[in-house]
């Protein structure tokens, strides 16, 4: 669309009306005409009277102040929210390579492995399937230096040797069972007793019994024989 310059004259002074090409507002200048209400001789002040006010002209397209700061805003600030929030799951998408590279796990080296297979080698009980004494995975991992990882010893002793665990651990799980079988029998023992005491009570009763009952019929005897 053509910029719009519109002249006009009134008695003897003459204007012209620069129309927004985006919005149609107007505003109205001084000017100089020619033969015609057309013909604007000083179009070149004008524009420059129209930049002070903050009109542009670009490529033929006039804008009022409040077209052309529209134009120069650099992004729409209402952008819907969907749009905000798919343009930063690009950004992730696009950052995902680093993020993997950084959260990926520390392997051993070939000499931290050999190193590893050695301690394991000692501290680990292949016939009996578990550490000796009270060795775990991370105390072999400690022995080894602040550089092992114990999830590495982990590793190696469930491919290389067999299971966690350490005799410590066994002795200790042998040695509740054994106080619990004691505990057991102790328990039986004292259950037995209590019934063997039932018992005797219960026989203690009937005995009383008799003996008052002999002791009644005693006293019956000592009377009849002093009324005979
Ligand atoms: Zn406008």
């Amino acid at each position: 669309m053509a910029a719009m310059f519109k002249g006009s004259k009134t008695g003897s002074a003459e204007h012209v009306d620069c129309v927004c090409d985006e919005c149609a507002t107007s505003i109205r200048l001084g000017a100089r005409l020619g033969d015609t209400d057309k013909e604007i001789n000083n179009l070149p002040s004008v524009l420059r009277n129209l930049q002070k006010r903050g009109w542009s002209n670009i490529k033929s397209v006039l804008r009022c102040p409040q077209c052309e700061a529209k134009r120069k805003a650099p992004k729409d600030p209402t952008t819907p929210l969907g749009d905000v929030l798919s343009s930063w799951d690009a950004e992730d998408k696009q950052q995902e390579p680093e993020m993997t590279t950084q959260v990926e796990l520390r392997q051993p080296t070939k000499e931290q492995k050999r190193e590893i297979l050695a301690m394991l080698d000692i501290a680990y009980d292949a016939a009996a399937q578990r550490y000796k004494g009270s060795d775990t995975d991370q105390s072999v991992a400690e022995a080894l230096g602040s550089n092992i990882l114990w999830g590495w010893v982990s590793a190696l002793r469930e491919e290389f040797y067999g299971p966690d665990g350490n005799e410590d651990a066994d002795l200790l799980l042998k040695s509740v069972a054994e106080w619990q079988d004691k505990a057991d029998k102790a328990y039986a023992d004292a259950a037995a007793k209590l019934e063997e005491a039932r018992v005797f009570l219960t026989e203690m009763d009937a005995a009383k019994a008799e003996v008052a009952k002999l002791a009644a019929a005693v006293a019956k005897l000592t009377k009849n024989g002093k009324r005979t």
